[in-house]
């Protein structure tokens, strides 16, 4: 990957990524995506926030290199803090990392934003955590997307503050509201993988001396969830 070719996921993020956006990408690392946005004219203007010293120099130089720094402002901050009003920013991507990370992120950085901007999502995991924080934060799952590639399978989150909120049942929390609808092949894939998983541990967690009851009736009623969302 690099800033002329992204990878397939990151490449599915910059299509949720509106026209002439004012983009903040948190978590840039080498800037690659607003890089690529930029040179294909997509969006107008962008933040790069890193919190990490050696990928915000890699986002300074692969800007410089391409010679928009003029349209794409580094900043080495810690989430959100690294919008500033004047930036007038309107959407959000935060990839590559755990559900949990970017939910403390959002929540940590809440004072920082709008709450009008459009967030495009990428959890590398605990997609239901996430899906949780921004329901009870007055979110609206407005699109999904599931993928594949190097043989891991990835889920895109694209979420936006509407007149009136939605709410979810656990399924939806779990699987995702409309990846559940899409029932896609790959979507089939990640939940016969997780339904295997989930049934090895709770055998082991059968056959173990000190019994883990929480952790037991949490993975069978997931285990029931994932059953049915497979028929
Ligand atoms: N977004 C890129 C992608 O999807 O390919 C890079 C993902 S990389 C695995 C995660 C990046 O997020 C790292 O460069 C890390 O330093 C950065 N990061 C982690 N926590 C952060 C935070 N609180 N604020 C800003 N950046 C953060």
């Amino acid at each position: 990957m690099n800033a002329q070719q992204l990878s397939k996921r990151l490449a599915k993020v910059g299509e949720f990524v509106p026209n002439q956006a004012r983009l903040a990408d948190i978590g840039s690392d080498h800037a690659y995506l607003p890089v690529r946005l930029m040179l294909a004219n997509k969006i107008s203007y962008a933040v790069c926030g890193e919190v990490v010293k050696g990928p915000y120099e890699s986002a300074v130089h692969q800007v410089t290199l391409q010679g928009l720094a003029d349209k794409i402002t580094v900043r080495l901050a810690d989430g959100l803090f690294a919008i500033e009003p004047s930036d007038n920013i309107d959407t959000i991507t935060i990839c590559g990392m755990g559900g949990t990370l970017i939910k403390q992120i959002l929540l940590e950085g809440k004072e920082q934003i709008t709450g009008e901007e459009l967030l495009v999502l990428q959890p590398n995991v605990g997609e239901a955590t996430l899906r949780k924080y921004l329901v009870a934060n007055g979110y609206t799952i407005i699109s999904e997307e599931i993928l594949e590639e190097n043989k891991k399978i990835y889920e895109i989150i694209v979420a936006k503050k509407l007149s009136q909120p939605t709410s979810l049942n656990e399924a939806q929390y779990l699987f995702g509201p409309h990846l559940m609808q899409a029932k896609t092949p790959i979507f089939i894939k990640k939940w016969q993988r997780e339904l295997k998983q989930r049934q090895k541990v709770l055998q082991q967690l059968q056959k173990a001396t000190t019994k883990h009851m929480e952790k037991m009736t949490e993975l069978e009623a997931e285990i029931k969830l994932i059953e049915e969302v497979l028929v």
